[in-house]
C-alpha cells in the first residue's frame, strides 16, 4: 500500500502507513490517501461477520498498513478494543461488542438504530480511533527510538480523547491548550483530573480561537517544532480516519442477517472525518445505500450536498451551538472526498483548494461534477437548537433512550432520509452527560451519568494557567522537554 497526496506532490515517491502516521498534511498541503482502496471480497465479508471487534479491526487495518507485521498489529488491536477500555456501556450485556447497536423502533418501513460509539474513556466517538492511535504511536516511536510532543487546542472532545489515549505512553507527552474557565465543569474535570506526568493541561486566558492561534503560531516556528519534536493528533490524521472504517462494518453486520442486504448511515458531522470513514468503507465494497451527512446550524457541508457549492465561513460567522463539536467553519477532511469525486485528479483538487484559500470556496454545480455525488450515496440535512431539543425529548418519550445533542442532530436528519426496507443506522457520537445543559432543557432532568464518572468534578485537578501568548507556551513546553 502506497500513500499519495490529494494535491499530487510526490507522485512516484513511496509513503508507507508508518511514514504518514506521525505527520499531518502532505508537504504540498494536501491530505494523504491510499493510491487505491483495498477491496473486500464476498468471501471476506462473509468471514468477517462473526469476528469480534478487535479481530475485525485487525483484518481491515492490515489492508492499509502492510508495513506493520501481522502479529504486531493483531496485538495492538486486541489491546485497544477491549471491554475494559470501552466499558461505559448503558447495558452490561453489551460490553463485549465494543460498539453495540441499539434499535429504537421501526420508522419509515425499516429499523432505526443507534450505533453506540461513545462507550470509551471520554464518552465520545473520538475514543474509537484515538485509543488505537495512542498504541500505534507508542509502538512506532519505540521502533525508531523517537519521542513525540503532541501540542493541541481543544474546546472539549478532541483534547480529552487525546489525553486519555496518550496517558502513560512511553516516548509521548501531551500539551493541551484549553480556554480557561470556558469548558463545562464535567469536561474540565475529565481533562484536568488526569495526574499522569506526561499530560500537561494548559488553561489559556482567552477563548478557544486564541488557543488554536497559539498552536498555529508554534507550528509555524519550524525550528522550534523540529527541535521540540512537536506533532498533532487532529482529525486529518489518516490513522484516525481508517480506524473509524471498522465500526461501519461492525454496524452493518449487527443490522443485517446476510451480505445481500443494504443499510444507510447517518453521521453527525463537523470536520468530515467520521463520514469520510463511511465513504471509504463503501468504496471498499460495504453494501451501503446512503451516507447521510447531518450538520447543525454550521451547515457548510449540508449546503454543499444540496447545491454543489462549498463555501467556507469566517470564524466570526461560525455559530456557537448546543452541539459544539460540530461547530466548524470548514471541514478539514472534505478534500479527501473531493479527490474521489473528481476521479482522483490532483491538479483540479489543487486548484479548487487554492480557490478555497483565495476566494473562500468553489462551485461544482456548473462543471457538472456535482451530479456524481449521488453515485457516492451522499445526501444531507441540517438541524437547529429547537430540532435537537425536540428530538431528544421525542426519542426519550417514544423509546426511553437518552441521546446527546450531536446524536439528536443525526436522528433529526436521518428521519428525513428513511427508505422502506433499508435499515437506518445513526452513529451515536457522544453520551448525554457531556452536554447536560441541553438535556436539562429538553427533559427537565439530569443526564445519565456512567458509574465511573460519579463525583469526577470533586477530584483534584492538575493544570497550569498561562496568558494568551505563544512565547509563554513555547517556554513552558521547552522547560518540560529538556
Ligand atoms: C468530533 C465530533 C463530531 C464531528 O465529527 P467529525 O469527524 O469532525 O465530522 C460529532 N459529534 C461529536 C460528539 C464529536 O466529538
Amino acid at each position: 500500500m502506497n500513500y499519495i497526496s490529494t494535491r499530487g506532490a510526490g507522485i512516484g515517491e513511496r509513503h508507507t502507513f508508518s511514514d504518514i502516521l506521525l505527520g499531518g498534511l502532505a508537504k504540498d498541503g494536501g491530505l494523504y490517501l491510499p493510491n487505491e482502496y483495498p477491496k473486500v471480497s464476498a468471501d471476506e465479508l462473509a468471514r468477517w461477520r462473526a469476528l469480534p471487534y478487535a479481530d475485525l479491526a485487525f483484518e481491515i487495518l492490515r489492508k492499509f498498513s502492510d508495513d506493520i507485521p501481522d502479529e504486531d498489529l493483531r496485538e495492538l488491536t486486541r489491546r485497544t478494543y477491549t471491554a475494559q477500555v470501552y466499558c461505559n456501556v448503558r447495558d452490561e450485556e453489551n460490553a463485549a461488542q465494543i460498539t453495540p447497536l441499539k434499535t429504537l423502533g421501526v420508522e419509515g418501513g425499516a429499523p432505526l438504530s443507534l450505533l453506540e460509539l461513545s462507550n470509551g474513556p471520554t464518552l465520545a466517538f473520538k475514543d474509537m480511533a484515538m485509543q488505537l492511535l495512542g498504541n500505534l504511536f507508542e509502538y512506532t516511536l519505540a521502533k525508531h527510538g523517537q519521542t513525540l510532543n503532541i501540542l493541541g487546542a481543544t474546546s472539549g472532545d478532541t483534547g480529552s480523547a487525546a489525553e486519555y489515549a496518550m496517558r502513560g505512553k512511553k516516548g509521548i507527552r501531551v500539551f493541551m491548550l484549553s480556554p480557561h474557565k470556558k469548558m463545562s465543569a464535567f469536561q474540565t474535570a475529565q481533562m484536568y483530573s488526569l495526574q499522569d506526568p506526561n499530560i500537561f493541561n494548559i488553561a489559556i486566558e482567552g477563548v478557544f480561537d486564541d488557543c488554536q492561534d497559539i498552536v498555529k503560531a508554534v507550528s509555524n516556528d519550524h525550528a522550534f517544532k523540529a527541535q521540540q519534536k512537536i506533532g498533532t493528533v487532529n482529525s486529518i490524521n489518516w490513522a484516525r480516519v481508517v480506524a473509524q472504517v471498522v465500526y461501519y462494518f461492525k454496524g452493518y453486520f449487527a443490522a443485517t442477517k446476510s451480505n445481500d442486504e443494504r443499510v444507510s448511515f447517518t453521521v453527525p458531522s463537523g470536520n468530515f472525518g467520521n463520514v469520510c470513514a463511511g465513504h471509504i468503507a463503501r468504496m471498499m465494497g460495504l453494501p451501503v445505500e446512503k451516507l447521510v451527512v447531518a450538520t447543525n446550524e454550521n451547515d457548510v457541508l449540508d449546503e454543499f450536498f444540496r447545491t454543489g457549492i462549498y463555501r467556507v465561513r469566517k470564524s466570526s460567522e461560525t455559530y456557537h451551538t448546543s452541539s459544539p463539536s460540530m461547530d466548524i467553519s470548514k471541514a478539514s477532511n472534505f478534500e479527501r472526498f473531493v479527490f474521489d469525486l473528481l476521479g482522483r485528479d490532483p491538479k483540479r483538487v489543487l486548484q479548487l483548494f487554492r480557490d478555497v484559500e483565495e476566494k473562500g470556496g468553489f462551485d461544482l454545480q456548473a462543471s457538472g461534477d456535482f451530479a456524481r455525488v449521488q453515485e457516492f450515496g451522499f445526501v444531507s440535512g441540517r438541524s437547529s437548537h429547537d430540532d435537537r431539543v425536540d428530538t431528544i425529548r421525542d426519542v426519550f418519550e417514544q423509546y426511553d433512550t437518552m441521546i446527546d445533542t450531536h446524536t439528536a442532530d443525526g436522528v433529526k436528519v436521518a428521519r428525513e432520509h428513511l427508505q422502506a426496507g433499508i435499515p437506518m443506522i445513526v452513529l451515536e457520537t457522544a453520551q448525554p452527560i457531556k452536554f447536560g445543559e441541553t438535556i436539562r432543557e429538553a427533559l427537565e432532568r439530569e443526564p445519565e451519568r456512567p458509574a465511573a464518572f460519579s463525583g469526577i468534578e470533586d477530584l483534584p485537578q492538575r493544570f497550569e494557567v498561562l496568558g494568551n501568548d505563544a512565547e509563554r507556551v513555547k517556554a513552558f513546553v521547552a522547560e518540560r522537554t529538556r
